[in-house]
């Protein structure tokens, strides 16, 4: 008679709390992943039923974080960083480009980053076919570039990763300097005709306040940047969430964080937590020109909001089943559910004094911090 028992599992993740608020699980649980799925999650799964174990211990486990802001086309855009090493090495399994690429280099987007990375990545068309690639010349500038015969090809040549259209509106060089509204009104038109999402980035924009933007925004809708300082930004003069801001969330319009290397106003923030108006998910906007600080990751953003208040399911909720449903794929990503993508997160929540820094270089002291020690996409470790 042998004692030796078949593994059932290509990976066991024991000895962890799990943190699963889709699921509403928040206990000690082990998960087990086969084929890339989640085979089992129980209280007690044998590890000589898997071939690789990761101990957990006294860690957090979560499923794989979704990043529904980054700027990943390496190469290309002025703004592309290496999504494997800035996003799936610090826990973003899956991130969301938004309109790095146009209808002119979505393309090789797809063929040189999308299909050769291991970071599931899905994205948003700039409605300019240019997307942002140069640091001189806005994506914008020129409004015939606002294409959306051209877009409308791009997103019906790439609709299994693509997720909606972006527009930027910032009345500057690096955006348009004189294209006014019409870039919005046109990537309204082209996400209505192709049935996607539109997402705007609204800072100093061609309008007269945000409320003239969100009367374009519906259900599903994103927009981004929701705390930046900067004009046109969800707080009326005397410091109150806008109604039409309200408004918009009522109907469905989702509000995103967007760090990034200007949009992140701890006071901002802090007004709007304190008048419940908390963000529907949580992003870096990660790029080129914040990743050295004050962004680094989405761990860290993540980090800032346990700072502000938010409590670690919340926190861990709105970078997994919430931004699972914004980008309709909450059958498979943002859980370890039985039968979802075999992505989870190992994070150790360390107690201390750490120092965070907004865009602004205002830095602020959270007494926790978020740091992944293990990352798994579809069951292989990272
Ligand atoms: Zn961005």
């Amino acid at each position: 008679m042998s004692d030796r028992i078949e593994c059932s599992y290509d990976l066991g993740i024991l000895g962890g709390t799990l943190l699963d608020p889709a699921q509403q699980v928040h206990g000690q649980y082990d998960v087990a992943i086969a084929s890339g799925r989640v085979a089992a999650v129980e209280p007690a799964i044998d590890p000589r039923l898997c071939k690789v174990v990761i101990d957990a211990t006294g860690r957090l486990v979560v499923p794989g974080l979704i990043d529904a802001h980054v700027h990943v086309f390496e190469g290309v855009s002025h703004y592309g960083i290496n999504a494997d090493a800035t996003c799936l090495a610090r826990g973003a399994t899956t991130v969301v480009d938004a309109g790095s690429a146009g209808a002119d280099t979505f393309d090789g987007f797809r063929r040189y980053v999308i299909e050769a990375s291991t970071t599931r990545i899905l994205a948003h068309v700039n409605i300019s076919t240019m997307g942002m690639l140069s640091r001189k010349i806005g994506e914008l500038e020129d409004i015939r570039w606002a294409d959306v015969p051209r877009a409308l090809e791009a997103i019906e040549k790439h609709r299994d990763v693509v997720l909606g259209v972006k527009v930027r509106l910032t009345k500057n060089e690096l955006v348009s300097r004189d294209a006014g509204l019409r870039p919005l009104y046109l990537a309204r038109q082209a996400a209505d005709i192709a049935g996607v999402a539109l997402m705007v980035h609204p800072q100093r924009a061609w309008a007269t306040s945000l409320d003239q933007i969100l009367d374009v925004l519906g259900d599903g809708d994103i927009l981004t940047h929701t705390y930046h300082g900067l004009e046109h930004g969800i707080l009326d003069d005397a410091g109150r969430v806008r109604a039409s801001v309200r408004a918009a969330r009522d109907r469905g319009v989702a509000f995103d964080v967007g760090h990034g290397e200007g949009s992140f106003d701890w006071n901002v923030c802090e007004r709007a937590l304190q008048q419940d108006f908390p963000p529907t998910t949580i992003s870096s906007d990660l790029h080129k020109y914040n990743l050295g600080g004050p962004v680094h990751d989405l761990v860290t953003t993540m980090s800032k909001f346990l700072l502000l208040g938010l409590s670690l399911e919340n926190v861990i909720r709105m970078v997994t089943a919430d931004p699972a449903n914004l980008i309709g794929r909450s059958d498979h990503l943002g859980t370890l559910k039985l039968g979802a993508a075999g992505d989870a997160v190992v994070l150790d929540v360390q107690d201390g004094r750490f120092e965070f820094a907004d865009s602004g270089g205002i830095v602020r002291y959270g007494t926790q911090r978020l740091v992944p020690t293990r990352v798994v996409k579809a069951g292989v470790v990272h």
